[in-house]
């Protein structure tokens, strides 16, 4: 029986055209860069920051880089932003579907705020099902056999859920229910799709400092601290044939953090 190629080159994504949700900063900047690194042909920057988008893909390169404006919450700027990336690269490989926003403030089931929950569930959720859609429709039309990663968190791990993040914690664990539905309806046209899920990392959002004080006693490798570039190095890893038979699959990126018995975050 033929054995798979196994993949020597440090070129992974030789010739792949992908988009990266959020790839304005944090873990979706990290990833664009990493894919640039690994040869990708052309890497186009989803975000609504534009001055930050735009300064990342001139810093990876114009000719193998753009930007595009577009809110992931609204299906027609997501069609538009696929259409456009067809019109401009003639395909697409690698969808990494990574936007997504935090609680604005901590609160338990008691004191839920409907509106804060909405628009949570409105980018987190139907913006990462949008953008898995619009992808994988244009991947099967055109007989490609891409790669689909999405961005969940630690945090759907955890059979606990969480003591006060309630709306966050439920965006996360739907994106596992999504990742495994599309998995059994995608294999068949050998298209992929997988999660990740990073524990805390220092990005726009919070610092190293914040994070090592909240979690940094519980996680099992003491001398390393998480980087969005473990984070990316694990995309590059779904996104890649590196993970040639892997569908369906949450990776967790957390050191140890969540198998600690008796945490709560
Ligand atoms: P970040 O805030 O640094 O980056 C998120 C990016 O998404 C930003 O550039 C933002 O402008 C963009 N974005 C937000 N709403 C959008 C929308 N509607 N349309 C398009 N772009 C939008 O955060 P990050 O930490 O890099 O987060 C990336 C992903 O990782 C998110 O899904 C987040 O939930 C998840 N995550 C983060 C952590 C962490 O500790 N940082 C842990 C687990 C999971």
């Amino acid at each position: 029986m033929a054995q798979p190629e196994p993949v020597l080159s440090t070129r992974k994504l030789e010739g792949k055209v992908a988009i990266v949700t959020g790839g304005a900063n944090g873990i979706g900047e990290a990833t664009a860069r990493v894919f640039a690194d690994h040869g990708a042909r052309a890497v186009v920057i989803v975000d609504i920051q534009d001055e930050k988008g735009r300064g990342v893909a001139e810093s990876i390169g114009s000719q193998r880089c753009s930007y595009v404006h577009c809110d992931v919450s609204d299906e027609e700027q997501v069609k538009g932003m696929i259409d456009w990336t067809i019109q401009k690269y003639g395909q697409l490989d690698i969808m990494f579907s990574n936007a997504g926003i935090g609680s604005k403030s901590p609160q338990t089931i008691l004191d839920l705020d409907v509106s804060q929950f909405d628009r949570l569930f409105e980018v987190n959720v139907r913006g990462m099902a949008i953008c898995v859609k619009h992808a994988a429709r244009v991947m099967v039309e055109r007989h490609i056999k891409g790669t689909i990663v999405c961005t969940a968190s630690a945090i759907a791990n955890n059979c606990r859920g969480s003591t006060n993040v309630t709306d966050y914690t439920m965006s996360k664990h739907a994106i596992l229910g999504l990742v495994r539905s599309a998995s059994q309806q995608l294999g068949t046209y050998g298209i992929r799709i997988n999660s990740v899920l990073p524990a805390a990392v220092p990005s726009s959002r919070r610092t190293n400092e914040e994070i090592q004080k909240t979690f940094g006693p519980f996680t099992r490798l003491k001398d390393i601290s998480l980087t969005v570039k473990h984070i990316a190095d694990t995309v590059l890893f779904l996104a890649s044939n590196d993970s040639a038979f892997v569908t369906g699959h949450d990776l967790v990126v957390d050191g140890g953090l969540i198998s600690v018995p008796n945490l709560t975050i």
